[in-house]
């Protein structure tokens, strides 16, 4: 009798348990979720500051109002680079930064954004979305309690903006430039000094000598900064970010509360968003370089070769000495390297020799 009782009571104890959870998933699949994001740049910045609100409207007009999200620029509510920890903490559901500003909290977060001499826009999207990138990122982020989801890229970027000229490595000694991430680690080893400033700190720091040159992304985002009254050189190829990811994180407890549409529509959108944002300055970056070279005259360079050459065998050394002492950026530099050593082998004979090809007809 008594074993009786107790099934009894245990099914009903479980129907009741159960009951109420299909009502509260019940209920979350049709509340309206007001969210915050904080992002690392000026609010409606050209390009990176308008992916997240284009995000947003996107999130919005697919869930049908159900979910609307406000964004705010840097500063606004937290600082450029107080973005991880706020959502990180959730006082905020969701971020859109670069990863590798947080390289001093995660240091194998900086392979998801660049990697010197490293994936082209087109490859790191492979990486992430059809090879182990995306479940490595997440990987490393969830001890943070972070969820991150691929959210723009802005192609190849310039190496920067200059006041002297660099005619050889030598140059570099004791220059202080803005540039984050592994490739600053790489000038560092140059001999220059790498100094991380936020966007909305640059053009200001450079104008007043605070810095002596600064990279930031390519002539469609470097006019509206007006770098070019600040700088006379503009130097190319951006070695150090040969096609950097953004990314929109979101606090895994706001993440896990979403009913499970409202969880695919913010990935399709941001999937959506990070082809766009690419799409925008590929359209957009030509006609400022004009702007910047006919109009305001700037000077473009590019680094003498042996200069790449020695930038190449630092970045070997770099990335090679910080995978040794750190278990997952090995992990993680592991699986980009393997991917990048297979995407460039048929890209040499495909994507390589076609622009070689293009270039010599004149085209
Ligand atoms: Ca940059």
């Amino acid at each position: 009798m008594k074993k009786i009782l107790y099934i009894l009571t245990a099914a009903l104890v479980f129907s009741a348990c159960s009951s109420e959870s299909t009502e509260q998933t019940n209920q979350n699949e049709f509340k309206t979720y007001k969210w915050r994001l904080v992002t690392a740049w000026p609010k409606n910045y050209p390009g990176l500051g308008m992916a997240p609100e284009r995000i947003a409207k996107l999130v919005e007009e697919m869930s049908q109002g159900q979910m609307q999200i406000t964004v705010f620029g840097a500063g606004e509510q937290v600082q450029a680079f107080g973005v991880f920890d706020a959502v990180s903490s959730g006082s905020h559901q969701m971020g859109h930064s670069g990863s590798y500003f947080w390289k001093g909290k995660v240091p194998a977060a900086q392979f998801f954004t660049a990697v010197p001499f490293g994936l082209t826009a087109d490859e790191i999207n492979a990486w992430i979305h059809r090879g182990d990138g995306l479940e490595l990122w997440r990987e490393v982020y969830e001890p943070f309690n972070l969820y991150p989801i691929p959210a723009g890229n802005t192609g190849t970027q310039m190496f920067g903006w200059f006041n002297k000229e660099i005619n050889s490595i030598e140059d570099i000694k004791g220059l202080k430039m803005r540039i984050p991430g592994l490739g600053g680690e790489v000038f560092k080893r140059a001999g220059g000094i790498p100094i991380t400033l936020p966007a909305g700190e640059l053009f200001t720091s450079l104008q007043t000598g605070v810095i002596d040159a600064t990279e930031w992304v390519g002539p469609y985002n470097d006019l509206t900064f007006g770098f070019h009254q600040a700088a006379d050189y503009y130097y190319y190829p951006g070695w150090h970010e040969p096609g950097p990811m953004l990314e929109l994180i979101i606090n895994i407890d706001a993440w896990n509360s979403l009913p499970d549409h409202l969880k695919i529509i913010i990935e399709t959108a941001a999937k959506a968003v990070n082809q766009d944002l690419l799409d925008e300055y590929t359209a957009m970056n030509n006609s400022a370089l004009k702007e910047l070279v006919d109009v305001h005259g700037v000077q473009l360079r590019k680094l003498p070769d042996d200069v790449i050459e020695s930038f190449r065998k630092i970045s070997e050394e770099v990335i090679e000495e910080s995978i040794a002492t750190d278990p997952v950026m090995k992990k993680v530099y592991d699986s980009y390297s393997k991917f990048k050593q297979d995407v460039s082998e048929y890209h040499e004979i495909s994507e390589d020799a076609f622009v070689e090809a293009r270039q010599k007809g004149g085209n």
